[in-house]
């Protein structure tokens, strides 16, 4: 990995500056992409010192490549991590962590508001495996009482997805501690210009990069920080299941995070302003924003986070129909899954990241038949607002 920077740099300059190649006479302003599948030895002296693991040469862009290792150097230090992994979506990241961490006979306790795949792979794929997973609300009670022999990892989100529900990452991290758990955050929603959950003391920390880390819509890709140690295991894990990134995203996702600051931090303003807007229309029941007072969680958000984010969902009181109607006239506003991209978007939880969940399971997602959640782009907040103001007339 490139050397770090100093830890005094702020995000911005972080992103902009760390990881890239060195620069000089005739050297590229930008990393170029090396579009190669393999690499080439100078000798088989060399290959031997790589298969002795004596040597850190690229072989094979599965296991690393000059690209991928720019985006994993800005991560790293956005994140605050000694390493960082980058792989082929958020969902590679999710399952190639949780299984560097999880054996059969192990057991998972993880908050049960997540994203949906998240959910669905601890519901169908790992009890598959032989590892048991316990759910538990987002307060974290009962960790206490669920930790047992066979307990080795704690898995949160925060906020949660959809309905931007916070966890206490402190206490995620005294928990972990006090029981000798391993700490994974998905930090997909907040971003690490909001929130460094590894300055906690989180042993990982995921993302789906889709979203604002790329942040244009246009690639899909996850990450992984974390110690050295850590960040290891899960590369091992990756290289073995095969979800790694390719130089092309990489590139992509180079240039989505050298404006991740400046983006997130604007969004965070215009979702305020959405979020307030909506609030006082008759038509809207529960805003669900962790920056307004009314939000269970507000002072949370104050203590944890530097902004409050760009995702917000909240309940049309006419229910389904009043948020099919809006959901169809919204027009600055697209109707489309995914987040944290430059173009708002809006979506019915129901019908994409919780579908086919039984009514318990919505429930306790918080999902209702008219909640909408939104992603704010970075539209001028004042035609937000007007395309609100006339899908909901
Ligand atoms: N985590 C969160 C919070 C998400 O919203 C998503 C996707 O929507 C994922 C993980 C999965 O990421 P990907 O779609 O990149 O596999």
């Amino acid at each position: 990995m490139p050397k770090k920077l100093s830890p005094r740099w702020a995000d911005a300059t972080l992103a902009v500056h760390s990881g890239e190649p060195k620069h000089g006479r005739n050297a590229p302003v930008t990393a170029p992409i090396v579009r190669s599948s393999n690499f080439t030895f100078a000798s088989t002296a060399e290959m031997k010192r790589w298969a002795e693991g004596k040597s850190k040469a690229y072989i094979y862009t599965r296991y690393g490549n000059p690209t991928l290792a720019v985006a994993e150097a800005k991560i790293a230090e956005l994140e605050n991590g000694e390493d960082a992994l980058v792989t082929a979506s958020g969902s590679a990241a999710i399952s190639s962590a949780l299984l560097a961490v999880l054996r059969t006979g192990d057991e998972l306790i993880a908050t049960r508001q997540l994203y949906g795949g998240s959910y669905r792979l601890m519901r169908d794929v790992l009890p598959r495996m032989g590892i048991r997973v316990h759910h538990v609300e987002a307060n974290l009670e009962g960790v206490d009482r669920l930790v047992n022999a066979k307990t080795r990892a704690l898995y949160v989100e925060s906020p949660t997805n959809p309905t931007l529900g916070l966890v206490d990452l402190k206490k995620v991290v005294a928990l972990a501690r006090k029981h000798k758990l391993v700490s994974l955050i998905d930090n997909t929603f907040a971003t690490p210009i909001l929130q460094k959950p590894l300055d906690l003391g989180f042993d990982l920390v995921l993302h789906s990069a889709t979203k604002y880390l790329a942040g244009h819509s246009d690639i899909v890709a996850g990450a992984v920080a974390g110690n050295r140690e850590w960040v290891g295991k899960v590369r091992e894990m990756m290289i073995s299941l095969g979800g790694s990134m390719d130089p092309d995203p990489a590139y992509l996702l180079i240039r989505g995070l050298k404006t991740l600051e400046i983006r997130v931090r604007r969004q965070c303003e215009s979702a305020m302003a959405v979020a307030r807007f909506l609030e006082r229309h008759p038509k809207v029941g529960q805003v669900q924003y962790p920056g307004l007072p009314s939000h269970p969680d507000h002072r949370l958000a104050k203590r944890q986070m530097t902004g409050f984010g760009g995702m917000l969902a909240f309940d049309l009181k006419g229910g389904l129909p009043a948020a099919c109607r809006f959901c169809d006239r919204a027009k600055v506003f697209l109707l489309a899954v995914s987040l944290g991209g430059v173009e708002s978007l809006i979506v019915l939880p129901i019908y994409t990241s919780h579908y086919r969940m039984g009514t318990a399971e919505l429930a306790a997602a918080g999902v209702k038949p008219g909640t909408v959640r939104m992603s704010i782009g970075l539209e001028d907040s004042g035609d937000l607002l007007g395309d609100l103001r006339q899908a909901l007339s």
